[in-house]
């Protein structure tokens, strides 16, 4: 059996392109890898985030989505 305990670790984080914020925690290092931050909403992204800092928005384009 397999204890699952990986609270502790840094989750990835994402960084505002803008301010280089700290935005979003990513809680899989995969996704992370899979993932393309976006400054402008001309570019394809699955999900736009606004910054808490800054309060820009941003685009998160994810790979794996695409790739099936
Ligand atoms: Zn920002």
């Amino acid at each position: 059996m397999q204890i699952h305990n990986d609270n502790r670790r840094k989750m990835p984080k994402l960084n505002c392109p803008h301010c280089g914020g700290r935005c979003a925690d990513v809680a899989d290092a995969k996704l992370k890898n899979n993932s393309v931050l976006t400054k402008t909403e001309s570019e394809p992204a699955d999900f736009m985030i606004e910054c808490p800092r800054c309060h820009k928005l941003f685009g998160l384009y994810i790979k794996m989505l695409h790739s099936a």
